[in-house]
């Protein structure tokens, strides 16, 4: 057959990620790794950011209901006009965002949406500014369009918090050789559960001006901030809207990360240019999940709050339980599904060397934090040691990540020194 490196791209995507094993060998993504660590282990999973808990009936029924009713067959390319529509009155109604159905197109997730605006929108050599750590698919859909990733770091400051590191994201908008063609935002920030606030978009949204760069917004977590400040919409904080290229899905909001309902919402121009990429990607995906998902989005169903609710419940089960080991900096995240706990006072290991001993010693897994970094950055020394949990899943895997949490303090109690030495 012919030789699969004939062609690069592809490769070139892998490397992006971090894939590519000293060996040569492609390796999973991170979050099928740490799965599969979990389940060779029999350590509760609290690695990937998939809910352990169901999606609502209601929506469920509503899915059902349109198969049944016979929406079967491929939806339009833009998306039902049912599901454009409710989307844009979601977004009128929760962040104050104006928008109509033809701003707004249906993606398979907010990652089609995000490659598909990256192809479509990043002239070929141009830079893509992000804020790290970040997730895994942006570096590669970068690569994808033959550009190029500066990053940002978003740091833990002494409050307890975490910020940008607002120097750096100066230099790296005004740098003549990197000034970027897209400014790539993810709020709430998956790992560090970061919002950024109205003040902090206007800055960047002044900036992106500025470089006449795109604003590109990843707000899959909006729905889901834990502390009580608003999740502010990057397109209504920034003078100029029509530069903003917002992204979203209902995967985390309703708990359904299996449907692949995403949207992309922009100027319909900008709409048709992203939607002349997308639909050549998959066209369209979803049909009657599509039409489930826009009569929920626009009833009265309760589900969105009492998921908050019952997600803030199970941070405060697992983050004070992280918190109580010895020596450790754990999080107390703003928003999303993660707390950061770093063990960096406590042991010489890096995150992978850790995660893999609290595996197989403590039945714990976590994502390492330096997997959603790139080696040698600045965010990548600060989170060297640093371990992601998610409290999304089921309360009893959260119960248990608790209990295992303080076996583990107890042991630290004992032995200040068991996570040192021998790995
Ligand atoms: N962005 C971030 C920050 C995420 O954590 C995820 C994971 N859900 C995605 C994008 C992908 O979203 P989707 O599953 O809708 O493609
Ligand atoms: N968004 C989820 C996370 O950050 C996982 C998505 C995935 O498995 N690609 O954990």
């Amino acid at each position: 057959m012919p030789d699969v490196m004939r062609a690069d791209l592809w490769h070139s995507m892998a490397d992006a990620a971090g894939l590519i094993n000293a060996d040569g060998t492609i390796g999973e993504t991170i979050y099928g790794q740490m799965t599969a660590l979990a389940t060779r282990t029999g350590a509760v999973n609290l690695g990937q950011g998939a809910p352990g808990t169901d999606a609502p009936a209601e929506l469920i029924d509503a899915a059902a209901d349109a198969m049944r009713e016979g929406y079967n067959q491929y939806a339009p390319g833009q998306g039902f006009p049912a599901l454009l529509e409710a989307v844009a009155q979601q977004r009128q109604r929760d962040f104050g965002q104006e928008v109509s159905a033809q701003n707004v197109l249906y993606t398979c997730g907010a990652t089609e949406g995000l490659t598909a605006a990256i192809l479509a929108l990043l002239p070929r050599g141009g830079t893509v500014l992000a804020f790290e750590p970040f997730y895994d698919s942006y570096p590669a859909a970068i690569a994808a369009a033959g550009g190029s990733l500066v990053t940002v770091p978003i740091l833990p400051t002494p409050e307890g918090g975490f910020a940008p590191d607002w120097a750096r994201f100066d230099d790296a908008v005004t740098a003549a050789e990197s000034v970027p063609s897209i400014i790539l935002i993810n709020t709430p920030h998956n790992p560090t559960g970061f919002v950024f606030d109205a003040e902090d978009l206007s800055r960047i949204g002044d900036a992106a001006v500025a470089a006449d760069a795109w604003v590109l917004t990843d707000e899959v977590y909006e729905q889901l901030v834990l502390d009580g400040t608003p999740h502010v919409a990057p397109a209504v904080a920034m003078d100029d809207s029509t530069r903003v290229v917002t992204v979203s899905s209902a995967g985390k909001s309703w708990n359904t990360t299996g449907w692949k309902i995403g949207w992309v919402i922009a100027e319909p121009e900008v709409r048709e240019a992203i939607q002349a990429v997308k639909q050549f990607l998959t066209y369209t995906a979803s049909g009657p999940l599509q039409i489930g998902l826009a009569r929920t989005l626009s009833g009265d169903s309760s589900f969105v709050t009492d998921n908050r609710t019952s997600l803030r419940q199970r941070a405060d089960v697992l983050v004070p339980a992280c918190r109580d080991v010895p020596g450790v900096v754990t999080s107390t995240p703003a928003a999303g599904y993660f707390t950061v706990v770093d063990f960096s006072a406590l042991t010489d290991l890096d995150a992978f060397e850790l995660n893999d001993l609290l595996a197989r010693r403590h039945s714990i897994v976590g994502i390492p934090v330096p997997a959603l970094c790139r080696s040698g950055s600045p965010a990548h020394e600060a989170y060297r040691s640093s371990i992601r949990y998610s409290f999304c899943k089921s309360a009893a895997d959260v119960d248990r990540g608790a209990q295992l949490f303080g076996d583990l303090a107890a042991e630290l109690t004992r032995d200040p020194d068991a996570l040192r030495g021998e790995y």
